[in-house]
């Protein structure tokens, strides 16, 4: 292979395959996307996809607001079906203080986004199966929910492909070309292709892409275990996901029978995504499963079915890493959007492909861009790094 690309993307994860999508359905030129594996092989196949309008900076808010929108009108907006489950998203707290709720309300609600609050009776009307104290409140995002991480990035990238892109699957970046501090090429495990654009989507090995172009980033892959459970009898039922901001735990139904389990945060065990034990250490399903217990007895009867231990692609202050590299012409940065990544991935991959083709942006990234130019706030708090 020896070949020319007008743009070529690292990675098909969600935001390889959102970028894919959004850049061919404007006039971007030759699109290529390069994946050593497949569609969705990396996080993102793993991710528990959880969709809620609630953080402490506005621009998540925005995309995850936007990203909703495209969610709820998938089949016209990009084709085929998301797997959205629109059951609404549950977060359980005894505060409604910001560090406590793990976002801001006020946001929220002044983005327009539907948010109730819910006192304990009505909590217990809706979880019948969990235990609330007086202090306890729901609040419900509605029009929250989830979907599933491997039919929306299959879905974009189909899309991406009758568009006109091209994914290549199977095929490792092995290096990149620069001249004259800028972009002039992509090495590939199957030959080489010229471009002036490069877009790192590589997630936990972003930061491996970027110092094959002389750039150093602080990307860190950590460890996130997720359990599944088969629901008990008395908690077959359909409803939000219940995200329990006072145990830090939350369960997420996969189909009729199913929950996925995880505690918020947690990511701090840094590791090879290569080369790290993929199962849940038998303390890590002993806490989560006490974690769920504490608020939903019949968790202690569940039938444990298994585990996996998924990657964060995490950065210092736990935000991404989003918009053009200055010291590399030419190379843009997609990644280090660590548990949160799921949810804005389609709506800001329409942002982000508008800025590489020069144009307005629906929301503005430049929070996002590294080095940090603006204020994010403070280190994301790790306890929400996880919704
Ligand atoms: C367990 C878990 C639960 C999560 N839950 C949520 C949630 O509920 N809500 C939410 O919003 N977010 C959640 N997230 C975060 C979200 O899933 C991620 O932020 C998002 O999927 C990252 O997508 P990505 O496209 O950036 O990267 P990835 O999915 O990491 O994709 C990167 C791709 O790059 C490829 N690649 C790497 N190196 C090369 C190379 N040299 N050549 C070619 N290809 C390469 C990899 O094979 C991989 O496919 C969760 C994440 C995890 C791990």
């Amino acid at each position: 292979m020896s070949r020319k690309a007008d743009v070529v993307i690292v990675g098909a994860g969600v935001h390889g395959c959102g970028l894919a999508f959004h850049l061919t359905a404007t006039d971007a030129g030759s699109v290529v996307v390069l994946e050593r594996g497949c569609v969705a092989s990396g996080p993102t196949g793993q991710s528990g996809a959880m969709i809620r309008p609630l953080f402490d900076q506005r621009v998540y808010a925005e995309l995850v607001i936007a990203s909703t929108r495209m969610f709820e009108q998938w089949d016209q907006v990009v084709g085929g079906d998301a797997g959205f489950v629109q059951q609404g998203f549950l977060r359980i707290t005894d505060s409604l203080e910001t560090a406590a709720l793990g976002g801001d309300l006020e946001i929220t609600r002044f983005l327009g986004e539907p948010v109730e609050i819910l006192d304990r009776s009505q909590l217990t009307e809706l979880v019948p199966m969990a235990r609330f104290d007086d202090d306890e409140k729901g609040i419900l995002f509605p029009r929250g929910g989830y979907a599933d991480p491997y039919q929306t990035t299959v879905e974009l990238a189909a899309a991406a492909v009758r568009q006109g892109a091209e994914i290549l699957e199977e095929t490792e970046v092995v290096g990149l070309r620069t001249k004259s501090g800028r972009i002039t090429g992509v090495m590939t495990s199957a030959g080489e292709i010229a471009t002036s654009v490069v877009v790192n989507c590589a997630g936990p090995w972003s930061g491996r892409i970027a110092q094959m172009a002389g750039v150093p980033l602080p990307i860190e892959p950590q460890a996130a275990p997720t359990c599944l459970f088969r629901k008990p009898r008395e908690m077959v039922t359909v409803g939000p996901v219940l995200s329990d901001g006072v145990h830090q735990v939350y369960l997420r139904a996969m189909g009729d029978t199913v929950y996925r389990a995880a505690h918020f945060g947690r990511a701090e065990q840094t590791l090879d995504p290569d080369d790290y034990d993929r199962s849940v250490p038998w303390v890590q399903q002993k806490m989560l499963r006490e974690g769920v217990a504490q608020r939903y007895d019949a968790m202690r009867r569940a039938p444990f079915l298994g585990g996996f231990t998924a990657v964060y692609d995490m950065s210092p202050d736990g935000h991404p890493l989003v918009g053009a590299v200055d010291e590399v012409e030419g190379f843009w940065l997609d990644c280090g959007w660590s548990g949160n990544g799921f949810a804005p991935a389609p709506a800001a991959t329409r942002s982000l492909a508008a800025r590489i083709l020069g144009q307005q942006s629906e929301v503005s990234l430049s929070p996002f861009g590294w080095p940090r130019t603006s204020d994010l706030g403070s280190r994301l708090h790790p306890d929400w790094v996880h919704p």
